[in-house]
């Protein structure tokens, strides 16, 4: 049976995170998240994430290499035989050509737009504040935690990502349009591009997620994608 591979495309702040935990926890397969790998990795103060650490600082993405190398290393683990969502890769048309090489023939590949206006996602980002224990996300703005800084799931210490900041924020806007944005065209014309319409309560995009995930079981055709043959295989 092939892998159910979703990945989620959005602005900053769109609910990428979010959603994907939503997914996991109903199709029990992972989520990956290359900035939370990256954030680790500066962390532990690794050879990636002293590579890194300067391009996320300014709200900049890092090398398509070094992201490329972290995915194909995460997804070879047994965790992700049965799939995977990915949540922030990949995110220039480079990455995704590479990604392209790890598909099979009997995979699903599901790419969901959460589509969400930029300006009104400011405060989604530099109000948030995440558990690194359990992931759960708040909002100072709309969902404030029960006490301030503490995490209501497991009690632990709630922190805000230092480039959930204003200026940063408007960098990673537009690091989004110009870089992320032509995946939009490039998985359309594959025919396995949705999407859905984030600006609605969480339980509804996440309803609307598994409903399409559920109905529209998509084959990608020899691990590359967007092709006559595989246009001929959706119309049948
Ligand atoms: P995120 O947590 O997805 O918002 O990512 C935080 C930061 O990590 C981004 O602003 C980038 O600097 C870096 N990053 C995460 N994923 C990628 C990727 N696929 N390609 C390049 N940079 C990335």
């Amino acid at each position: 049976m092939g892998r159910n591979i979703v990945i989620l495309l959005g602005h900053p702040g769109a609910g990428k995170g979010t959603q994907a935990r939503a997914i996991m926890y109903r199709l029990d397969i992972p989520q990956i998240s290359t900035g939370d790998m990256l954030r680790e990795a500066i962390a532990r103060k690794t050879a990636n994430g002293k590579e890194a650490k300067a391009k996320m600082d300014a709200g900049e993405l890092v090398s398509d290499a070094l992201v490329n190398g972290i995915v194909a290393e995460r997804i070879s683990h047994d965790d992700c035989k049965k799939g995977f969502i990915l949540d922030g890769y990949p995110r220039t048309v480079p990455q995704a050509e590479t990604f392209s090489k790890e598909l099979s023939n009997d995979d699903n590949l599901f790419v969901i737009e959460i589509g969400a206006q930029s300006d009104g996602l400011t405060n989604r980002l530099t109000g948030r504040w995440i558990c690194p224990g359990c992931g759960e996300i708040y909002n100072t703005y709309s969902r404030a935690p029960k006490k301030e800084g503490v995490c209501d799931v497991c009690g632990w210490t709630l922190f805000h990502r230092s480039d959930d900041r204003e200026d940063l924020v408007r960098e990673r806007f537009r690091t989004y349009n110009e870089e992320t944005f032509p995946l939009v065209d490039y998985y359309q014309k594959q025919g396995v591009y949705y999407r859905v319409d984030g600006m609605r309560p969480i339980e509804e995009v996440t309803r609307e997620i598994l409903t399409l995930i559920d109905k529209k079981k998509v084959l990608i055709p020899a691990g590359r994608g967007g092709n006559e043959e595989f246009a001929k295989r959706r119309r049948h």
